[in-house]
This record gives structure tokens, sequence and C-alpha cells, in this order.
């Protein structure tokens, strides 16, 4: 394959691993530094290689946790159902760390509150967001039985209910998905807004919505069970060609072909080590061309 021009390679602002990711792997790392038998419940961030990473250092990830007799249980980062954690710490044997992000706490908190505010006992709640989501699911479960998940417009259009709303997010939707919903809900219904969604994944979205109108071609790096590694590459299909690839042996040599420049941007739960990868298989790929990698604080 023979590029013809140079090819510029530019990285997003705010890629990868935000706050709450990176807070939850410390405490799992340093876990099992000090103990053991060190299980997380599910996998603790949604990236299948970095779940990896943790297990080769004797982390397991757990399905059922009725087969733990004894040890230390790190909960993921968006959350459990609130009855199962009480389980847990029910268990005097087991050592529950919860490793979920202070950002999903307070949406669980607010469900909570709603759920349980005699000014708001007649409302329905309604939960923005992927029906089978993890997040949501623990989300639903703080909500006494008052939610309802919408995940898109289509849903709010058929949505009928008695009562007012009161309306909060899975943290990593985009403000456009959360807007569009609530518009359709306030035309029938007495609303009540509560934007739960995340500083980081907003961060991420508007980064990788700039430079994916400046490419001619985006890599989204991430899980493919990754809300919000999946959304960004929703984001930047709507503005240019995309794939969203886990590790560097998906990319493909011929998607450089007529191209001038190529943005990257990863989720928030994908490690610098995966998008060092990346960056380097681009280099080999590009090393037989002109290639020159920029910052995306030199984007115009
Ligand atoms: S994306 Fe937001 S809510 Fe999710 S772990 Fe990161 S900081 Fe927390």
């Amino acid at each position: 394959m023979e590029l013809k021009t140079k090819l510029r390679v530019k990285i997003a602002e705010n890629a990868g691993f935000c706050f709450g990711v990176r807070r939850a792997i410390d405490l799992t790392e340093k876990t099992a530094g000090k103990e053991r038998k060190v299980y997380t419940l599910g996998p603790v961030i949604h990236n299948p290689q970095e779940v990896k990473r943790l297990e080769k250092k004797g982390i397991k990830t757990l399905k059922d946790p009725k087969k733990v007799k004894s040890g230390s249980i790190i909960l993921r980062t968006h959350g459990i159902p609130c009855n199962l954690h009480k389980k847990l710490e029910e268990n005097k044997n087991i050592n529950v760390i919860d490793a979920a992000c202070p950002f999903v706490k307070r949406a669980q908190n607010t469900i909570k509150r709603l759920s349980t505010d005699i000014k708001s006992k007649d409302k329905t709640i309604i939960v923005v967001g992927e029906k089978i989501h993890p997040e949501v699911i623990a989300l639903v479960s703080y909500g006494s039985g008052k939610c309802i998940i919408v995940e898109n417009i289509k849903e709010a259009q058929k949505f009928r209910g008695r009562g007012d709303l009161n309306i909060v997010s899975q943290t990593t939707q985009t403000p456009e998905n959360f807007n569009s919903i609530i518009k359709v809900l306030k035309k029938r219904y007495k609303t009540k807004v509560y934007n739960t969604i995340c500083k980081a994944t907003l961060d991420r979205q508007k980064a990788a919505e700039k430079l994916a109108k400046n490419v001619d071609l985006m890599i989204v790096i991430g899980g493919k069970n990754s809300g919000n590694t999946t959304r960004l590459a929703q984001i930047c299909s709507e503005k240019t060609k995309t794939y969203h690839i886990e590790t560097a042996c998906s990319i493909k040599e011929k998607w450089f072909k007529n191209i001038n420049s190529v943005g990257l941007t990863a989720g928030a739960s994908t490690p610098d080590w995966i998008i060092k990868e990346i960056e380097m298989r681009i280099k080999e790929v590009g090393a037989k061309h002109y290639l020159e990698f920029i910052s995306a604080a030199d984007i115009k």
C-alpha cells in the first residue's frame, strides 16, 4: 500500500482511564498486594484485557459470590444491586471492598432518596439508560420498585404512567439522548430532572467529537462491553469513518489508504498500556510512510 501524503495521527484529550476506574484498579491491586484471596464480583471494570492482567496477579473474577467462603471481594466501579451488597456485608468471613465510583454512588443515593422522600411518594423515577447494563440494574435496585428504565426517544413516546416524574441518568449516557427523552416526557408530565451524567464521560465525548470532525478516520479503543466506549464510537461514527477496537491486532493496514489524518481516543475503562500498544502498531504501519503524531491541543 502506498500513502501519497503525510499521515497525521492525533490523540484526543481526555482519552483513557477516568478517576473512578483508576481508583477501582488501585484498590484492587493494593488489596492483592496485602491479601491472598482476592476476588472481584464480575469484571471490576469493562475492559477484558485489563481484567486478564489482574487475573494474572491472582485476582479472580467471580460469577457467584456464594462460592466464596473467605477472603476479600471487590465490588465493581458501576455498582451492584443493593440487596446483594447487603447480603455480602452480612457475611463476617468476607471483607467487602466497595470500588463503586463516587459518581455512581451519587446516582444510587439520588434514586434512594427520591424513592423514600415523602414529597416524591406518588412520583415515578425514570432512569435513562440501558436496561441490561449492570450499572442500570444496580441503580434500579435502589428505587424500591418505583423506577422505570427508558432507553431512547421511542420508549419515551410510548411511556404511559401516572403521577409526576423524577428523571435520573445512567452516568455514561450522552446529554443528547438524556435531553431528548426529557423533552418528550415534559410534554405530557410534570418532571424534575437530576442530571447524574458524570463529567469524565462528558469530557471524553466532547473531545472525541471535536477530534472526529477534524480527521479522516477515528479509532476508538476499549472494551466492546464498555458502555462509555461504545458511545464514543457512536458519537465519532456520526462525524467520520470509525473503528471500535479492543487491541492492536485488530488494526488493518488498508484502513490508512487514501487518508491524511487519524484520530485516536479511548473509553474511560481503557488502560494506558493498550493505548500505547495501539500507538506503536500505527507507528509500525505508518513507518513505511510519512507519519506524524500530534496532540489534540494542536487541532484547530
Ligand atoms: S465513567 Fe464516570 S461514573 Fe464511570 S467510573 Fe468513570 S468517573 Fe465514575
